[in-house]
């Protein structure tokens, strides 16, 4: 009997999770994919890294603007070896942070040219091990350009997934693990890119805009003290 009640609400779970993709998912089908995104439509991982560590803590259309600058001059591991670190930084100045990310950007780049004979590697250990690159940028490189199955998490895809229910954690890496458990094999792929989008506009990490969502009535508004 307890394991049948248990089925039950895990399948309703999995319901209300399945039609929250629905919703969200035709809400935001002309959005404009972020630059990540379409970076990784081009199937060149290295690409798709770089890009992923030009993103951090900046906005989308600085990343767009440096990769491109970025890209035009050096967009393989040895050319980005031989770039000067001064044109380095000039050319990604935009992103913030520019410093560290040239530091990192060249590290990264020496060790896949001469650790992995200039191809990014595909599996998380291998990635992790490469100084510079955390979990979020692992997952999105294993997701975005191997298509493997994982689902990368940032503070958007932790702060909403946490507001909603589908986990009760403290950090990225705890909602990777709960998210894996509940969500639907079928929205790994895209959950990041939705929720990413979804987070910037809508389910905002200091306010929420509650009144203007379109999964409103299938929210418990978890840990939501104050929203528009
Ligand atoms: S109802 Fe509010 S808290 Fe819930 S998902 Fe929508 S915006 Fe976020």
């Amino acid at each position: 009997m307890r394991c049948m009640q248990q089925f039950s609400i895990m399948k309703t779970k999995k319901e209300r999770i399945s039609k929250i993709f629905k919703i969200l998912g035709k809400f935001y089908e002309k959005s404009e994919k972020p630059t990540i995104r379409k970076t990784s439509e081009k199937n060149d991982p290295f690409k798709t890294l770089i890009t992923c560590l030009l993103s951090l803590r900046t906005q989308d259309k600085n990343t767009a603007k440096t990769s491109t600058a970025l890209f035009a001059v050096a967009d393989t591991p040895d050319k980005i070896v031989k770039l000067p670190v001064k044109q380095l930084e000039k050319l990604i100045y935009s992103s913030g942070y520019y410093k560290n990310k040239a530091r990192t950007i060249k590290h990264v780049s020496q060790v896949i040219l001469e650790e992995h004979d200039g191809k990014v590697p595909e599996s998380e250990y291998e990635l992790l091990n490469i100084k510079g690159i955390g979990r979020k940028t692992a997952n999105i490189v294993l997701s975005f350009a191997f298509k493997k199955e994982v689902i990368p998490v940032d503070t958007h895809v932790h702060v909403v997934s946490n507001r909603l229910g589908w986990a009760k954690t403290k950090n990225a890496t705890q909602t990777e693990l709960e998210l894996m458990k509940v969500v639907p094999r079928a929205y790994w792929k895209e959950l990041n890119t939705i929720f990413v989008l979804f987070g910037k506009e809508i389910c905002i990490t200091q306010s929420p805009l509650c009144s203007k969502c379109p999964v409103s009535k299938l929210c418990p508004r978890i840990g939501v003290k104050r929203s528009r």
